[in-house]
């Protein structure tokens, strides 16, 4: 009984800091955090009643203390549902509950039998733990950031195993069969793997949890919050490894570089929020007309640039017209054009200097009068 006891205590102490883990991810954003909370401070409330047996009252150390456990997994598995963005099937959920309630009254006060009750309680939390197992199982394909999802799989379905080979143990037990080890040293194994299901279930939450904060602030960093074009930083990132790319395999590299006409006007006559629109608006347009290999990126204000892995000059400069046609929309309400300047990569040329060239190009179509591609193989030699 002491060491129920202090498998009992142990537990509550890693749900204890599981919720002070939980507590730091509190206000984060991340879906599901607060199902897991609640899961592990049921959980801390459950277990002290197991352990109080004969101590208090059996209402408490038997009804509440099953049901509460039995509230902690449904509660965790709330947590997975919401954190996919799933519906929670309160009424299935309650359903388990009350199921549990049911057996537990009947295997207590009908026919008082403590390994009908073992069945009865492992076949539920089984059956949960399978079920979240199944839920997270299609997300590894997707997943980013594939361990978290396969960790806490792990947890779910080997925890789902565990509580149903304890269930049929106990039921062949009870059935009359011989079990052929020490009826101690099996229950106190299984106690001891059930006392870290939830810490397990909850450090895989956790671990779910800070995948999708890093893939957030990922996204933060590398997409322009505006528009949802790539960053200057994201840009200048694969732009160096595009340009390593080409002078490996020999492959060319061009980049368009361009800017709204007389946007400042846009901004003065609309508004600053129609200006926004405006270049929300841009970008969905340069993404109809490039490919998806092409990086399409918001330098600053009113500047962008599409970088065009292997594509050559001419290709570029086709690319580049089809682009200033996609975007004269200087019949709409708030009629907008642009310039281009357009500049394929020289052997040994760095992201930098092509981009000099192209800003120089685009210079130049801006003094000619705007509404204009130039290629910067039409402008005279500069050395940097
Ligand atoms: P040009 O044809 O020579 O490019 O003229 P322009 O008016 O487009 O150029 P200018 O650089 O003088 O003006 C750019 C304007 O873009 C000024 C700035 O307030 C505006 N701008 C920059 N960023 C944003 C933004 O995020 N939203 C909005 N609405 N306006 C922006
Ligand atoms: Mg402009
Ligand atoms: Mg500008």
């Amino acid at each position: 009984m002491l060491i129920v006891v202090s498998l009992i205590l142990v537990t509550m102490a890693l749900s204890a800091v599981m919720l002070l883990v939980l507590s730091s991810l509190r206000g984060s954003g991340v879906r599901g955090i607060h199902e897991w909370f609640a899961a592990n401070a049921m959980a801390v409330v459950s277990l002290p009643l197991f352990a109080a047996r004969g101590a208090l009252p059996d209402l408490l150390t038997v009804e509440v203390a099953n049901i509460l456990l039995l509230g902690t997994t449904a509660t965790m598995l709330a947590g997975f549902r919401r954190h996919l963005q799933l519906r929670v099937p309160a009424r299935r959920l309650a359903g388990y509950i009350g199921l549990g309630l049911l057996l537990v009254l009947a295997l207590h006060h009908g026919v008082d039998s403590m390994g009908g009750r073992v069945v009865a309680m492992s076949l539920l939390h089984a059956a949960m733990c399978f079920e979240m197992g199944m839920l997270l199982r299609p997300r590894l394909q997707h997943a980013e950031r594939r361990y978290p999802v396969l960790f806490t799989v792990y947890a779910t379905v080997g925890n789902a195993a565990i509580q149903l080979v304890r269930a049929l143990l106990y039921g062949a037990h009870m059935a009359g069969a011989p079990i052929p080890w020490d009826d101690t040293i099996v229950s106190m194994t299984f106690f001891s793997i059930g006392a870290l299901a939830l810490p397990a279930l909850t450090l895989g939450a956790v671990m779910m949890a800070t995948a999708d904060l890093i893939a957030r602030a990922q996204h933060a960093a590398n997409h322009d919050h505006l528009t949802g074009a790539r960053s200057r930083r994201a840009f200048f990132e694969l732009a160096g490894r595009e340009q390593s790319r080409a002078e490996r395999r020999g492959s060319p590299l061009s980049l368009l570089l361009f800017d709204v006409d007389h946007f400042k006007r846009i901004n003065d006559t609309h508004g600053h929020a129609t200006g926004d629109l405006v270049l929300v608006d841009i970008v969905r347009r340069t993404g109809a007309v490039v490919r998806s290999i092409d990086i399409v990126a918001r330098l600053g204000g009113e500047e962008f640039a599409v970088l065009l892995p292997d594509t050559g000059a001419d290709t570029a400069l086709l690319v580049a017209e089809r682009l200033r046609h996609g975007l004269d929309r200087a019949a709409d309400r708030t009629g907008y054009t642009v310039s281009i300047g357009a500049a394929t990569l020289h052997h040994g040329e760095s992201i930098d200097a092509m981009l000099s060239r192209a800003d120089a190009a685009l210079y130049a179509a801006k003094a000619g009068g705007r509404n204009a591609v130039v290629d910067a193989r039409c402008m005279p030699l500069v050395t940097v």
